[in-house]
Formats: structure tokens, sequence, C-alpha cells
């Protein structure tokens, strides 16, 4: 770059500027979550009178040298404005505009004042215009450029971090600035893949930790898009999505693809869950894989398997947006060969799963607290975890944790289990185990001594035998309706409360009869069908009410 060239530059700057050929481009830039487009980058232009088009690379460093570089950033952000207005006026709102600012912008006396005007011109409010700075800037002057970030910030204009990692990046600029989004650099996808990637998975999580937001530029391929989604990178910039495009063209692409902006009530919501971590690497899976990539000479990069999900619940319905890799292989311990296999599953409302998560999501919503549950299901204990993360009308994001027991807890927990039912046990009269497919069933606890009914020949015999013998004359036919396997299963399931109960007067081996309570539950097996019945006595005041119940409902079951 000689000298002359500078020169060149100067003269034909302001006539550019002038006539128009000065002129911002827009790339758009997409939350990983939802692949919309949240917001727009302007990067300036160059272009000939024979319509040939600079680059930055070409233009910048001689603007620079030159002096001039504030009136090419004013003349973007201007330009950025009318893009804003225009886009509001059409209907289709941006929620902002980002454009670059040069670190000579900051020696600049009237910088903070500039930029407020051109907003006012044009009626763009602070909160739409994000600054993006590198950090070289911060290393001059730091005491001007604190007194102007300060401003900015206290204006409501939110400044991003640009190219975090591209140079000499100092983790100091992170502790010294509240900067509202980390632009990494692109470099971190391209060279030393797989150190880069891991790095830029602990500098994410870092960001969110500080309660910084977190965008990846340079994203070119599929594999790298993916890869930023599961290191929990909240917005993606690059060719993968889209090249940087004339205002015509951005509006075309918006006109053609309704529903492709992303809306400012979702930009709240979605931020909010931008700042869970999913970056929680299981340390033993990730040592057993990491040696045994060793071994096999492969590389290796971590995956970022916390058993987490988000889970968004409307009105009626619940529906899996994101599950890490850890989440989707504790489904499959737990028999669903994918998360469309849980959905369904919590889909039918007559799962015992959508009561168990029903539950559990919605103590989560009324509470805004970890929710938990403990539950065995198909022989695999698990632990389910809930947090509401962020609302919006008629929707939720719920996070969920998701874990099977390993087997020594497993031990554990199904010694604890044995314990606390035994005592639990206690509470009833009698427990027996129905199972109707081979006409069995299996005494688990009586109180009283009662006989045993399962020498008969028949399940059939047993029952009728065990109705005479236990049962008050007057309920005996009630009880063997209540009993009857063949309805069993349907009236179980069209009980909004997932079982049956009625009350019968019994005597269960104690003589005299007396009222007891008996319920009938499905039990889940992965075998076969199992039912469950309790029968519990009646607390004395609540004799009469059975008494009146049942004269007044003589077919109650
Ligand atoms: P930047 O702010 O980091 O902008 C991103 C650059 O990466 C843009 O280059 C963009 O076209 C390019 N890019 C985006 N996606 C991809 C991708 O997937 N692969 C590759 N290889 N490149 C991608 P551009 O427009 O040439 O701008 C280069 C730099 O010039 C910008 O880097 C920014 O620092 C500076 N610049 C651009 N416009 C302005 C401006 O108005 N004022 C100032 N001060 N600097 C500007
Ligand atoms: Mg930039
Ligand atoms: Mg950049």
């Amino acid at each position: 770059m000689n000298h002359e060239m500078d020169t060149e530059y100067r003269n034909r700057f302001r006539e550019a500027l002038e006539s128009g050929l000065i002129r911002a481009w827009f790339q758009p830039v997409f939350r990983s979550m939802t692949q919309r487009m949240i917001v727009v980058e302007a990067l300036a232009r160059w272009f000939t009178p024979e319509e040939k088009m600079l680059s930055p690379a070409d233009f910048i460093p001689a603007l620079e040298r030159e002096g001039l570089i504030f009136d090419l950033d004013m003349e973007i952000l201007r330009q950025a404005c009318v893009l804003y207005q225009d886009f509001q006026q059409r209907g289709t709102p941006l929620q902002g505009v980002s454009v670059n600012l040069s670190r000579l912008d900051f020696k600049q006396e009237n910088l903070f004042e500039t930029v407020c005007a051109t907003l006012d011109r044009y009626s763009v409010p602070h909160e739409a215009i994000k600054l993006e700075i590198t950090e070289s800037m911060m290393l001059e002057d730091t005491e001007t450029f604190e007194k102007l970030f300060q401003e900015f910030s206290d204006a409501g204009f939110t400044i991003w971090l640009d190219d975090f990692g591209s140079g000499y990046s100092s983790l100091n600029v992170l502790q010294n600035y509240s900067f509202n989004v980390i632009k990494f650099d692109m470099l971190f996808l391209r060279k030393l893949s797989v150190r880069g990637r891991e790095m830029l998975a602990s500098l994410i999580s870092m960001a969110k930790t500080l309660g910084i937001h977190t965008l990846t530029e340079g994203v070119e391929t599929k594999e790298q898009q993916e890869f930023l989604l599961s290191a929990g990178c909240e917005a993606q910039q690059g060719f993968y999505y889209s090249k940087p495009l004339s205002r015509e063209k951005l509006t075309e692409l918006v006109d053609q693809n309704p529903g492709i902006l992303e809306s400012r009530e979702d930009s709240r919501y979605w931020d909010e869950i931008g700042r869970l971590n999913f970056v929680n690497p299981n340390p033993l899976k990730d040592f057993s894989e990491r040696r045994r990539a060793v071994m096999e000479k492969e590389a290796y990069v971590s995956s970022y398997d916390g058993s987490i999900a988000l889970v968004e619940c409307g009105r009626d319905h619940f529906e899996y947006i994101y599950a890490t890799d850890g989440y989707k292989d504790r489904l499959r311990d737990l028999g669903f060969a994918t998360v469309g296999g849980l959905e369904n599953a919590l889909s039918s409302q007559r799962s015992h799963q959508f009561l168990i998560f029903h539950k559990l999501v919605l103590d989560a919503l009324q509470t805004g607290l970890v929710q938990t549950v403990e539950y065995a299901y198909k022989d695999v204990y698990f632990r389910l975890s809930a947090l509401a993360v962020a609302r919006k009308t008629g929707r939720a994001m719920i996070v969920m944790r998701l874990n099977t027991f390993d087997s020594e807890r497993e031990v554990q927990t199904a010694q604890e289990l044995l314990n606390s039912s035994s005592a639990l046990l206690t509470t009833y009269d009698l427990v027996v185990l129905f199972y109707p497919e081979r006409k069995a069933a299996k005494r688990i606890y009586t109180a009283n001594n009662i006989a045993e009914y399962d020498r008969e020949e028949t399940f059939e015999i047993s029952l009728r035998k065990f109705c005479e013998d236990q049962l008050d004359p007057v309920d005996q036919e009630r009880y063997l309706r209540f009993m009857n396997f063949s309805t069993m299963e349907e009236r179980i399931g069209k009980s909004p409360e997932h079982f049956v109960q009625s009350l019968f007067r019994m005597r269960l081996g104690r003589g005299e009869t007396s009222w007891y309570s008996a319920r009938l539950t499905e039990v889940p097996s992965r075998q076969e069908k199992v039912f469950m019945l309790t029968v519990q006595s009646l607390q004395d005041n609540l004799k009469k009410w059975a008494e009146r119940l049942v004269k007044e409902h003589p077919d109650l079951t």
C-alpha cells in the first residue's frame, strides 16, 4: 500500500459516498435452536463506477490511514438505520442491526453524539443497534474507551465483542467490560479443528457463566452448524446460512420466507433459554472415549452429553425442542428408541409416563423451582428433574435432566425401595398382583392371615371362593364385577385418575365384616399386563358414609 494509492482512495471516497457507491450489505445471523434470523450485520461495500465490488480488506486500511474511517462507519450506520426503519414500516420488523466500529472511531470526540443523532434521525431505538468492537480498541486509550463504553451502555446500546479469538485475545477484556454478545472468530472452526472446537466449547461455557450471549461467525458446513448447536452456541452466522446480501436481496429473502424473522417476544424467550449450559461432559465417558480414540489413533472431540433436553409445553402438548446425545442415551435405557417415541408415549394421555411427566412439568411451572421425580419404569430406575426456564404467551420452556441409575446405585435404590415398601405395605390389609394374560394372581401382602386361594384348580374358582369366604353376601356380586378382568383394563384406562376404586364389606380373616376400600391400578411392566389390588380398611367415621353411598348407588364398582 503506497502513499499514492492512499491519496487515490481519499479522493475517490468522497465521490463514492456522494454518488451512493458506498453501500451497506447485510449478513443475517441465525438462532442455533430455531434457525430463525435474529439480527443482520451491516458490512461495508464500495462499488466502482463500473459496479465492481471492493471488499473491506481492500479499502479499510487505507481509509484508516487517511482518517476517513469514521465517515465510512457513520455512513454504514446510517444505512443500517434506513434498513431498520424500512423493515419496521413494511411490517417485517428486525430485532436489530449490528454495525462495525473501527478502533479509530473511539478517538473521535463526537462519536457518541453522532451515533445518537443518526439513530434519532430515523427513529431507531438504541437497543436495535449493536455496536461491534474488537479487542484492539481496548488496549490503546483505556480511559477514553472506558468512558465511551459506559456512555453507550447507559444509553441502552448493546455492545458486542467481535472477532474474539482471532488475535491476541485477552480474557481480561471479559472481566473488565460487560459485553452483551461475544462473536467468536471463524478461526476456531478452521485451524486445528479438534483443539479449536474444544476451546470454543469451553469458551462458550465460560461466556454463559459470565452471562454473555454467544455467536460464532464463519459457519460454512452443516457439521459446524451441528457442533455449535451441541456446544450451546446461541447464534450463528456464515455462508452456510447466507452470504452478505444487498438490501434488495435481504428484503427478497425475508419476503420469500414468511416466519424467518424472530419476533420480539421470541427473542426474549430464547435469550433466556440461551443461558443454559449444555457443555456438561460426563467425565467418565469423556475419559474412556478419549482413551479409546488415542488407541485407535482417531481425533477426539468431547461429546457434550450432559443428559439435558428442552421441552416446550403449550396448553395441551409437549414438544422436544432439543436433546443432547446423553439424554437420548438415557431414553434408550428406558426403552424409547427415539425422542419421538417418548413424545408419543407422552401424548397418549393414558400412559403412566404421561401422568408422571405431566405432574412434574406442572409443578415446575407453578413453583419456578427444580422439581424431581424418581420412578421405576420397565425395570429401570430413573430420575427426572425439570425447571421452567422461560415463558411466553401460551408457552413455556422446561429444561429436563434425565438420569437412569447405574448398577451400583440401582442396587442401593432397590434396597431403599424394599425397606420403604415393606413399611408402606403394612398400611394395607391386602395387596395382590393379577396377571390377566396368564390368569394368575400373586399375594404380596396380607395383614390378617387370610387363607391362600391359589391352590384352586382355576383362577376363576379362586376368585369366586375368595369372594364367598371373605365378602359380605350383599357385596359379592358387586365385587365380582369390580374384579372382572375382561373389562378391567378399559375401566382403568377410562378413569381420569388411572385407577378404579370402590367400597366393600369384607371379612378379611377377621370374622366380622367391615368396610374396606379396594383399588385397582395398572403396574408398569415390560413383560406382561399386571394389575394391583390394594385393600385398606376405612376409618370408623367414614363407615356410615360408605353405607349410605352404596345404598344410593347399588351399581357402584
Ligand atoms: P467482521 O466484522 O468479522 O465481518 C465478518 C466477515 O466475514 C465479513 O467479511 C463476512 O463477509 C465474512 N464472512 C461471513 N461469513 C463467512 C463465512 O462463512 N466464511 C468466510 N470465509 N467469511 C465469512 P467482510 O465483509 O469482507 O468484512 C471484513 C471485515 O471488515 C469485517 O469483519 C469488519 O471487521 C470489517 N468491516 C466490514 N464493514 C465494516 C465497516 O462498516 N466499518 C468498519 N470499521 N469495519 C468494517
Ligand atoms: Mg463484525
Ligand atoms: Mg467478526
